[in-house]
């Protein structure tokens, strides 16, 4: 089966072994990680080496700080203007919408502060709009904005500038996938589940200096200099999906770290991109050349307006053959293909095989 979900979506072979071999039995313990009292010496080092993974690949320095939450990329949606828009004098944060996602994310912050989108509002999400056009407030708590927009195909080929204010990413559908100076940020949020693991963590970066400002209703479990100063144990964390996360850390290390995965993202999309581009209309993406994402190809059929008969059509003989997840999400149709860091090029190759033959029966 040649696994293509937007998330959860495919991980590793080798990471799933592991985990099936070491389920009943970890280290010779006799009993499973998700059986393991989260305070034990053992559930301690697979917390400590998963972050020491993470700081490696992502050279991440003394003054970031990691967490592994709950409430998933929606719960941080509540808990960054809960922790951070206190240090704005007058509550207000600065948002990029490129999609689905950083739209919801507006809608979540506004409940706690005054929220400026800071460009005219996109008719399509099938852009980066303009930087110039970009109307920033040196007095905002943050400049918000999604790194990779899943459900549209949006993807930030460059980080943004945003002078002394802080800028958070999103970054849940392509994190460690490509390398970025973390000292750009001020924080960075992922949900675990596309490129890194499991769903049920949520990683949380955050540069230090950013901590002490949550709001007195912000629930203690999204606050920051709690769980920050607990080690993410004040509550009890998810930590079946902490180990899977080192897991996958692990494997993106032998297999060429960051770097690696993020030759193998540009050489996966391009395969699709191309066969795209020279399908004499018959496959159009829509999201524009210099946005086009590496982790979440969408496209239409037949047009682009998309021939919704043609497109299910596309998926089920896909299903026939095996390939599962591309049909498109909910607010956008047509065709989405996900290739995060655990799809292989040469599954990647199928699919275009099949694009192939499938357009050559019908044009
Ligand atoms: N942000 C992005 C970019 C996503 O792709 C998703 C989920 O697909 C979310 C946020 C929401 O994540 P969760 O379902 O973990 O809350």
């Amino acid at each position: 089966v040649v696994n293509f979900n937007p998330g959860p979506a495919k991980l590793p072979e080798s990471v799933m072994r592991q985990a099936q071999a070491e389920f009943l039995n970890y280290d010779g313990l006799g009993i499973s990680v998700m059986e393991m009292s989260h305070r034990s010496t053992e559930f301690m080092n697979i917390m400590s080496e998963t972050k020491n993974t993470l700081i490696r690949l992502l050279n991440i320095p003394d003054n970031y700080k990691i967490m592994f939450l709950q409430g998933g990329a929606t719960g941080q949606f509540s808990a960054l203007p809960l922790n951070l828009i206190r240090r704005s004098p007058n509550s207000s944060a600065d948002y990029i919408v490129t999609g689905t996602w950083s739209a919801k994310a507006v809608k979540e912050a506004e409940k706690y502060g005054n929220i400026n989108v800071v460009h005219p509002k996109l008719k399509k999400y099938s852009r980066i709009p303009d930087e110039t056009e970009w109307n920033l407030d040196p007095e905002a708590a943050y400049v918000y904005y999604c790194d990779n927009e899943t459900a549209n195909g949006v993807e930030f080929p460059f980080v943004p500038e945003t002078g002394n204010v802080p800028l958070i990413a999103d970054m849940s559908s392509n994190i460690l996938s490509r390398p970025f100076d973390i000292t750009k940020f001020g924080a960075i949020i992922a949900g675990a589940q596309k490129n890194i693991g499991c769903a049920g963590v949520t990683l949380v970066i955050i540069r230090e200096d950013l901590i002490g400002y949550s709001m007195k209703e912000c629930p203690v479990v999204l606050d920051y200099k709690t769980q920050i100063g607990m080690n993410s144990l004040y509550n009890t964390p998810p930590s079946y999906s902490i180990y899977l996360m080192g897991l996958v850390l692990d494997w993106i290390q032998q297999n060429g770290g960051v770097m690696g995965m993020a030759k193998k993202c540009v050489q996966k999309s391009q395969l699709i991109y191309t066969t795209i581009a020279e399908s004499d209309g018959f496959y159009s993406c829509l999201v524009e050349s210099g946005a086009r994402s590496r982790m979440n190809v969408t496209f239409r059929i037949g047009g682009p307006g998309g021939d919704e008969a043609l497109e299910k059509e596309f998926v089920e003989e896909a299903k026939k053959a095996n390939m599962l997840g591309i049909k498109g999400h909910r607010s956008v149709g047509g065709i989405r293909v996900s290739l995060y860091n655990a799809v292989t090029v040469e599954e990647v190759q199928s699919l275009v095989r099949l694009m192939e033959s499938f357009r050559q029966a019908r044009q």
